[in-house]
């Protein structure tokens, strides 16, 4: 699995790079104990399970199961190969590594050539809004968004231009594999006759990052009226549109720093902002909010602060939003814009002190539904209040505290003047009706170590034992799969009292559920109040039940030689036999 890479390098890799500074890049960590622990950015939970340890520099999470190293960290969270997240750990310590070892190998597959493609496709889409006369026309309409040149540089925006074929064409100038430019989603072939043309035309063009920075698709904006004003690369093996956030890559560290995340609709509307220094933002990109997006802040947010449109679709789109954010138990404001405005023009018009005044004025989502609901009914009559109470009471059915809840239900009785308890009435049959709240909880995996991970965990726990142990069993004795692959490795890596770290076998084992079990037994908290008579238990118990199997498999074979009458077979099969049984 090391690649071509040598193992030396990657050790020296790996011992520079701590493992709670990369995973706190991307997740919020809180210390706890020994331990740090965070909610898991790989399931979906409300209590933490997800620990890093950073004495032994692995991490694991006991809900779902997963864990490893810095490496298989990235990897996961990233969807990178193994060789990626070592180069990209090498990078972040100015560690170089020799470019031969990143030869076609790995960076061969689909995913690869798609990303390489998307960086040819940028700087061709670069090269059109800054040398070509039709750029000019989107360079000074950028100009009048206030766009900064620096700006354009760093979010790296393009032009496509009006020409159908014009990205095909220099593709085939650069002999560019024009059904690999297809599976990128950037041309699409003609109707009804031979040949391609260019899916993005006379748009500016916004390149989508991952988490990492790499472009991954595009976004194109119209200069005009035209429909649809956006359009977003159609889903590629490397563009999973729902669980993208346009910015994120570079606005990750300033909202892990400070705890919440303002999300806004448009790319435009995120460049402005960041360009203006508000710096914690990202654009769910025009589509309404997904659960991969919530899941992608929870990483590293605990409030989200919705900046949306103010008109319909931005209101649809914001209380879609705060549903799905509570769910996942995040806290959750609502901006409301003065004048109708949209973020972008907000901040050209106001500047960024007005803004940061209406993020601080941001309501919690109990009163930003009251005051839009007060606002819709007419509540001097009786239908009117009882649409209010109607449309109230399933966000407070979303809050799990009882007394936030029964707080919230004080609050609707009193702006409507009516009584409490029959607020209360009708929120109990509410919830009756309904199926219940309660998301599902990670499944916790009710698993204490057997035997074997019991004698894998006293391995690593006390070092000078593994030359006995080797004397008493083999690899091959461990009943367990996945323990018998750990056993190998141990047996083929620990020699004379030295034993490979736990994380750094992790880099051996090729198979992601072996490293996760591997991280469960260490990172699991039994404890053996005798170790010694710990480790003669878990040999004794792994000989005997290999005695049972050859016990059995002798049984067999005698039966076998009776039936063909060898003599001289069952002699020495039944010999073996007493041995076997005496043994016990
Ligand atoms: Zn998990």
């Amino acid at each position: 699995m090391g690649g071509r890479i040598p193992d030396d390098l990657i050790q020296k890799i790996q011992d520079q790079n701590d493992i709670v500074e990369v995973i706190s890049g991307h997740v919020q960590l809180k210390k706890s104990g020994r331990n740090f622990k965070a909610l898991c950015p790989f399931h979906s939970e409300k209590t933490a399970s997800f620990y890093v340890n950073p004495d032994k520099q692995i991490f694991h999470c006991f809900g779902c199961g997963v864990g490893g190293n810095i490496f298989s960290f990235l990897m996961k969270y990233n969807q990178m190969s193994f060789g990626e997240s070592v180069k990209v750990l090498a990078e972040k310590k100015g560690i170089s590594i020799p470019k031969s070892f990143f030869a076609s190998g790995q960076n061969s597959g689909l995913a690869r050539s798609l990303l390489d493609l998307n960086e040819t496709a940028s700087h061709y889409f670069a090269h059109c809004l800054k040398e070509t006369r039709e750029g000019q026309i989107a360079l000074s309409y950028l100009e009048k968004r206030q766009i900064r040149k620096s700006t354009i540089e760093k979010m790296r925006l393009g032009y496509a231009p009006l020409k159908r074929d014009g990205l095909c064409l220099a593709a085939q100038q650069k002999k560019i594999s024009l059904s690999l430019l297809e599976r990128a989603g950037l041309i699409s072939p003609r109707m009804n006759e031979e040949g391609y043309f260019d899916y993005f035309r006379k748009r500016i063009i916004f390149p989508i990052f991952d988490v990492t920075g790499r472009v991954i698709a595009f976004g194109g904006r119209v200069l005009d009226d035209t429909q649809p004003k956006y359009l977003n690369s159609p889903e590629t093996p490397v563009f999973k549109k729902s669980a993208v956030l346009y910015g994120l890559n570079f606005a990750k560290d300033d909202i892990r720093k400070s705890g919440s995340a303002l999300v806004v609709e448009g790319y435009l509307d995120f460049i402005s902002l960041y360009q203006a220094g508000i710096t914690n933002v990202v654009s769910s990109s025009g589509t309404s909010f997904t659960e991969g997006q919530v899941r992608a802040l929870r990483r590293l947010a605990k409030e989200v602060i919705l900046v949306y449109d103010p008109d319909a679709a931005g209101t649809a789109a914001t209380l879609r939003g705060i549903e799905l954010l509570l769910r996942e138990q995040l806290q959750v404001r609502i901006v409301s814009l003065k004048d109708g405005f949209d973020p972008d023009e907000f901040i050209r018009k106001n500047g960024k002190a007005a803004f940061l005044a209406a993020v601080n004025e941001a309501k919690g989502f109990f009163e930003y539904n009251l005051e839009r609901l007060l606002n819709l009914c007419d509540v001097k009559n009786l239908n009117g209040k009882v649409a209010v109470v109607e449309g109230m009471l399933p966000w407070v059915k979303l809050v799990e505290n009882s007394i936030a809840r029964r707080e919230m239900i004080k609050q609707i009785s009193e702006r409507l003047n009516i009584e409490e308890s029959d607020v209360m009435e009708e929120f109990n049959k509410l919830s009756q009706r309904g199926k219940p709240l309660a998301a599902p909880e990670g499944v916790f995996p009710n698993f204490s170590l057997d035997a074997e991970g019991s004698l894998i965990k006293l391995i690593f726990e006390k070092e000078d034992i593994l030359d006995e142990v080797k004397k008493e069993i083999e690899p091959s004795d461990f009943y367990d799969g996945n323990l018998r692959q750990i056993a190998e490795f141990i047996w083929r890596y620990g020699r004379d009292d030295k034993l490979p770290s736990s994380k750094s076998l992790i880099n051996f084992l090729p198979e992601e559920k072996t490293r996760d079990i591997l991280t469960f037994i260490i990172l699991n908290k039994t404890v053996f109040h005798d170790e010694a008579k710990a480790l003669r238990d878990c040999l004794e118990y792994i000989k005997k039940r290999k005695r049972l199997k050859r016990q059995k498999e002798l049984e067999k074979e005698i039966k076998l030689a009776e039936a063909k009458g060898e003599d001289e077979t069952i002699r020495r099969l039944l010999s073996e036999y007493q041995n076997v049984v005496k043994e016990r």
